[in-house]
């Protein structure tokens, strides 16, 4: 019973040590807080499922199924956070600053993300975050700012995500924006009818919310309301009554 479990992570451990990127790195006080948060899942669960995805991160920094966003990039950014997270939040794709970064939103759309993280009473190590496209979609040359990924980009990274979903078993996936409701689903839908509601990805509960580029452009409170209200329906889903009371607390006093 033991064997095949100290198989899976001495294979990661060789794999983190060959492999070019950062190594794997969690102090022991975060460790504790990851398995806390899953009590059935041990060390060797959160190292294999580490080791699953850095097998599919090898794979994706050196992807030219794009060749035009291949030739364009920094570098990919594949994703961040836990291995064994209950909670995935799902973008569209890396902006100029995630391409500098390789890392998804560290931007200005990033910051309130974490933000909104926080006052559920989480951390950004704590859940998942990764968009549909990897690449930062390219630009005309002397031109700022970032466009939506095309109908046929999301197409053909999307298999990358679906990876990462299967390999980390989230709880609850959260889709942010049109844009990330697109890749997913397959289909333009207008955001006022899906949002709020459960959906359903490759059997896992998902919830529909406006991506937090859109409530910085657009600063009312009803629509701020609104985020706030399907955070708490994810924490619903998530957590025990109790905790959903206490944070329902603070998330009304940041509503306010
Ligand atoms: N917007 C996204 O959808 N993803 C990012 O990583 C940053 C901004």
């Amino acid at each position: 019973m033991l064997q095949p479990a100290l198989s899976l992570v001495l294979e990661a451990l060789r794999e983190i040590r060959d492999s070019r990127e950062k190594p794997f790195r969690v102090s022991r006080a975060t460790l504790n807080r990851l398995l806390e948060s899953r009590p059935d899942h041990n060390v060797a669960d959160i190292a294999a499922k580490a080791a699953a995805l850095g097998q599919v991160r090898d794979r994706v920094c050196v992807c030219m199924k794009c060749p035009h966003l291949a030739r364009s990039r920094t570098q990919t950014v594949f994703g961040v956070g836990n291995p064994d997270a209950e909670l995935m939040f799902v973008g569209e794709a890396p902006g100029a600053d995630e391409d500098a970064r390789g890392e998804p939103f560290v931007g200005r759309a990033g910051q309130l993300l974490t933000r909104i993280i926080e006052t559920m009473g989480l951390s950004r190590d704590e859940v998942y975050i990764a968009n549909i496209l990897k690449c930062r979609p390219d630009m005309p040359k002397g031109v700022s700012g970032n466009r939506p990924p095309t109908p046929e980009e999301m197409r053909t990274c999307i298999g990358y995500l679906i990876e990462q979903i299967k390999i980390i078993q989230p709880r609850v996936v959260v889709a942010l924006g049109a844009t990330a409701v697109e890749g997913l689903l397959g289909a333009r839908r207008v955001m006022r009818e899906l949002r709020g509601k459960w959906h359903s990805y490759h059997d896992t509960p998902l919830m529909i919310t406006y991506h937090p580029s859109y409530l910085l452009r657009n600063q009312s409170p009803g629509e701020k309301r609104k985020v706030w209200e399907d955070m708490m329906a994810v924490l619903e889903k998530l957590d025990s009554a109790a905790a959903v009371y206490d944070r329902r607390k603070s998330i009304e006093s940041v509503i306010r």
